[in-house]
């Protein structure tokens, strides 16, 4: 398969993957539609970076901000 570059929100939906967010607070998982975050970001004119969609991600449970996130697939 070889390494795929998933620098930004984009990209996880070409390569056929979901973003798994998982709360470091409460342990909550959630999973994000990469499509649909995507065209958000796209509407919102914000940057589809990983390093700056990451940033503004928050636990659907306890709001919380302190969350890690990664491929999943669809
Ligand atoms: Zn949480």
């Amino acid at each position: 398969m070889g390494t795929k570059r998933l620098d930004k929100i984009s990209d996880y939906r070409r390569h056929g993957f979901d973003l798994q967010v998982t709360c470091c607070a409460c342990r909550h998982v959630g999973r994000i539609d990469a499509g649909v975050l995507s065209r958000q970001r796209h509407e919102q004119r914000r940057s589809t970076d990983m390093m700056f969609v990451s940033a503004r991600l928050r636990c659907s449970e306890c709001s919380s901000h302190d969350v890690s996130c990664g491929p999943i697939e669809r």
